[in-house]
């Protein structure tokens, strides 16, 4: 009974670099207790300390959720594909709300303008018409809010609201088409307003600059009828989230990492939310954000697009929505899926039993201000080290100690970043994947982590533990000591 485990981008490290594995099993459980067996770099990653699957690691077998199916005990049948889905960081329907109110007429020139719309027995006049009178509110205006922006703004939604508060980089403009060269060191605000303006003056857009927050998301959802979750974070996004579910709106949801992406919609007055899809959010640095795992630019593109698709059929009150749906696309093998959402009852927001009442500290949430003593540093021996080479010739060695140190010996393909130099140098380190840091003896490699900790760095650092000098003892006494 052989079944194919899909292996996501981020626990790829882990797996050899694998995307597909094949593991002879009967039921879930047993696939993912070979899977670990045969790489046990990913068991601490699926399970905690208490041998259960970690709440921000979904297991699916075809395309139910197993958390539905028995669990670990569900069965699997030969030829049958699993898949591990990881939460990735990089929206009362608005055509029954609206039913009731006055709908706005169009001008001649919007006749014009839309009647690729008003011909289409699905939209029509009154379809356009609940566009006009809807209110969306865009949360971010880069990757995924580029395509969003520009095909709401065309559709004709009549009030769009912006949040950012960021400003246009030039390594923005690989994705973010919404920005041109021209408004390179621009508010992302002003720049969109300006082209979604030129797109379609007769929409109104309501900028607000600022960061979104526990304290202003309330206030600021509260006037819209769709939430369109376009961030790049895990604390905003669970704050998207949960903002929605507190003020009862429907949240479209899209997220993208390197060659993947994911998109739902999320409404808790009638089906699942966010978090019943992933409680809890995965621990800082696991996870990397599209700026250091990178992100291709066309992916933001697509996955937008479906979510500007999803905000428009909501408001038109449309069947066949991605209500209770996750839809999962990897651009590079062009291949869509989908996986089936379910209200989970015991979701910490919308479940029987809530217990977020009000709006959290979601930096507190997503570990971004862990307590000093969670800050213990993680260490390898050089055995360990030189199995994980053997497993995987790739991985990532930082040495900080000094040039002629170096000079002197050194563990293979290691990269020398001296101590004194590490924080500058940080962007040389590859955060996506986990770095072996290591000096003579252990105890300047340990200072390294710590400040490269201090300073933000948000990747895995492990310490070899007993530095170059264990190395030579343990693993190869032909790296000469001194
Ligand atoms: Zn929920």
């Amino acid at each position: 009974m052989a079944v194919t485990i899909v292996i996501p981008t981020p626990l790829r490290q882990f797996a050899g670099g694998k995307s597909e594995i094949d593991v002879e099993a009967t039921t879930a459980g047993e696939a993912l207790e070979k899977l670990t067996t045969e790489h046990a770099d990913l068991k601490k990653h699926l399970y905690n300390d208490q041998n259960s699957l970690r709440s921000f690691v979904n297991v699916y077998v075809g395309d139910e959720d197993i958390r539905h199916t028995g669990g670990e005990n569900t069965s699997v049948k030969d030829g049958e594909t699993m898949m591990i889905v990881p939460s990735i960081a990089g929206g009362n329907l608005a055509g029954e709300a609206r039913a009731e109110k006055e709908l706005p007429t169009l001008s001649t020139e919007e006749y014009a303008r839309y009647s690729r719309h008003l011909i289409l027995p699905e939209v029509g006049l009154e379809g356009q018409r609940k566009l006009k009178a809807a209110r969306v509110l865009m949360i971010g205006t880069g990757g995924l809010g580029s395509p969003l922006g520009l095909y709401l703004a065309a559709a004709g939604i009549g009030t769009i609201g912006l949040v950012d508060f960021d400003v246009v980089d030039e390594s923005n403009l690989q994705r973010q088409i919404i920005h041109g060269t021209k408004d390179v060191g621009r508010p992302k605000i002003a720049s969109a307003k300006d082209r979604l303006n030129d797109i379609n003056p007769n929409v109104r857009i309501e900028a607000f600059e600022t960061r979104l927050t526990g304290e202003n998301a309330l206030e600021l959802f509260k006037d819209y009828d769709v939430i369109v979750d376009g961030t790049d974070n895990f604390q905003t996004r669970y704050l998207v989230n949960d903002a929605s579910v507190l003020t009862g709106k429907p949240n479209v949801y899209g997220s993208i990492f390197r060659f993947e992406g994911q998109a739902s919609v999320f409404d808790a007055t009638r089906g699942a939310c966010y978090r019943c899809l992933y409680p809890e959010p995965p621990p800082p640095g696991l996870v990397p954000s599209c700026a250091e795992g990178g992100v291709l630019g066309v992916l933001p593109g697509i996955v937008g697009t479906i979510q500007a698709n999803e905000v428009i059929k909501v408001i038109l009150g449309a069947e066949g929505i991605l209500l209770n749906r996750l839809l999962l696309f990897d651009a590079w093998k062009m291949r869509f899926r989908e996986l089936k959402l379910r209200k989970n009852p015991d979701c910490p927001i919308c479940g029987d039993n809530p217990t977020v009442k009000e709006l959290i500290d979601y930096e507190e949430f997503c570990g971004l201000r862990q307590p000093a003593e969670e800050n213990i540093l993680e260490e390898i021996t050089a055995i360990e080290l030189s199995e994980l080479i053997a497993d995987n010739r790739e991985a990532q060695i930082i040495d900080v100690r000094e040039p002629h140190e170096y000079e002197i010996a050194r563990i293979p393909n290691a990269k020398l970043i001296p101590l004194g130099e590490v924080v500058k140098r940080a962007d040389e380190i590859d955060s996506s994947r986990a770095a072996i840091v290591h000096c003579k003896g252990g105890v300047r490699s340990a200072k390294a982590i710590a400040d490269l900790k201090a300073s933000g760095f948000q990747g895995r650092l492990v310490n070899l533990k007993g530095g170059i000098a264990a190395w030579s003892d343990e693993v190869d006494s032909t790296v000469p000591k001194y």
